[in-house]
């Protein structure tokens, strides 16, 4: 379906069925079929796949995805092909690489997908010189950078491969927007300042709340009770995660469990059952979301600290990606700083000052009397005004600051 010099809106109606570009979509679009290294900085659930899907079928020759995880690269893959994309992957799961390979050399692909160690390794590099390559997507970048919180050190062997390929356009795409990492993934992967396209963070339709744990059983019914949309809770350890997900079942709605310890007919199974699911919980350590698009997630619940406020805004963004109104809920407690703070001491001491932001940027967000969306957006850059309208601050201004004497002692350290 390689339509040469076709029309972008045109493209995005017919192939993809939009009305029209959102955000910055159409920015990126133009610079990558400009043939221009590009950074775009999107917002989970803004749409980033199109911003090579499109290109990939506008241009001639095959767009070479780089993407973390097989399930994530399937998902697109199913979605692509639905489209009438024509789309593969090289991973250890997939049993037709001879085809694709041929596919591959014969022109007759628009998106191959592969993980970083694969795409490194020089026999990759060799099967790409015996094709046509019309541009390198790097999803999920942030990963390039140790300051990112998902570093893949494989990420950083890609370099080359891009670098072998001078005349093939290279786009990075990610929703972890602080400047180090920014930065990083700009001069880790070679492109320009000038290639760095931001777009806004802001999730009007997300109601942010935070609030100390107090009987997290009690406060997550509590939460089961007011909403009856699909939701995700988010709980620190696996063990948490089983036990939340059996206390919860017990209300008589469906609560599942998720996390890296399940086999992986287990994890599959909960997965669908909540993608098809109107009502289902998800009881999930953060191994769970990456890619997952379920536009109807009505709240996120945190039981327990994130990592940082980049893994927060990524997590609990994946609430009301229709637009609609959802919740994200933080619930946090003096010890989850105590044992961030201890976890500092475990990491080589060049990250350890990286560390210690993140946990003072997490204690600002708790902190606050203010608006938490103005925390949020201020550590993406933004100016945002002083009061959302939309979260429990701004709701419900706090009386007093009602911090303790102990957790503000642990968040001043
Ligand atoms: P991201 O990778 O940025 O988190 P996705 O690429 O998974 O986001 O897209 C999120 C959702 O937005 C998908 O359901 C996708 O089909 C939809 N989408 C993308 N672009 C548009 C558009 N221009 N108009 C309407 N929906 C869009
Ligand atoms: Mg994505």
């Amino acid at each position: 379906m390689s339509a040469m010099l076709a029309d972008p809106a045109a493209l995005l109606r017919s192939v993809f069925g939009f009305e029209g570009f959102r955000g910055v979509q159409a920015q990126v679009v133009e610079r990558v079929l400009a043939g221009k290294a590009t950074l775009a900085i999107m917002p989970t659930g803004a749409g980033k796949s199109l911003c090579y899907q499109l290109p990939a079928v506008a241009l001639p020759g095959c767009c070479v995805v780089i993407s973390p995880l097989i399930a994530l690269m399937h998902d697109q893959l199913r979605s692509a092909r639905a489209l009438g994309i024509r789309a593969a992957s090289l991973t250890s799961v997939d049993s037709d690489w001879r085809e694709t390979q041929d596919r591959l050399r014969a022109g007759e692909l628009d998106l191959l997908y592969v993980a970083p160690e694969r795409a490194s390794g020089t026999g990759f590099r060799t099967l790409l010189e015996s094709a046509r390559i019309s541009l390198f997507a790097i999803d999920e970048a942030h990963c390039v950078s140790e300051w990112g919180h998902d570093f893949r050190p494989d990420y950083r062997l890609l370099r080359p491969l891009l670098d072998a390929f001078p005349d093939v356009p290279r786009l990075a795409l990610t929703a972890t927007a602080d400047r180090h990492t920014r930065d990083d993934i700009l001069a880790q992967l070679g492109i320009p300042p000038e290639g760095l396209i931001i777009s806004g963070f802001d999730r009007p339709n997300i109601r942010y709340a935070v609030q100390p744990r107090d009987g997290l059983q009690r406060q997550l019914q509590d939460v089961l009770a007011a909403n009856s949309g699909p939701g995700i809770i988010y709980a620190p350890t696996r063990a948490a995660t089983e036990q939340l997900a059996q206390g919860l079942a017990r209300g008589g709605r469906t609560v599942l469990p998720y996390h890296a310890g399940l086999s992986s007919e287990v994890r599959a199974a909960n997965q669908s059952a909540f993608l098809a699911s109107e009502d289902m919980v998800m009881v999930a350590t953060v191994a769970f979301g990456m890619g997952i698009d379920k536009p109807d997630v009505r709240f996120v619940v945190h039981a327990g600290l994130p990592k940082s406020i980049e893994s927060y805004y990524q997590e609990s963004g994946r609430a009301g990606r229709d637009g609609e109104p959802a919740i994200a809920l933080l619930l946090w407690g003096a010890e989850d700083f105590v044992r961030a703070r201890q976890r500092i001491a475990e990491v080589e001491p060049a990250r350890q000052s990286g560390e210690r932001a993140r946990i003072a940027s997490l204690g600002a967000l708790v902190e606050t009397a203010g608006c938490r969306r103005a925390v949020l957006l201020r550590h993406f850059g933004e100016t945002p005004p002083p009061q959302c309208g939309n979260c429990d601050n701004c709701l419900e201004p706090p009386a007093c600051m009602d911090v303790t004497e102990t957790a503000q002692k642990l968040l001043s350290a």
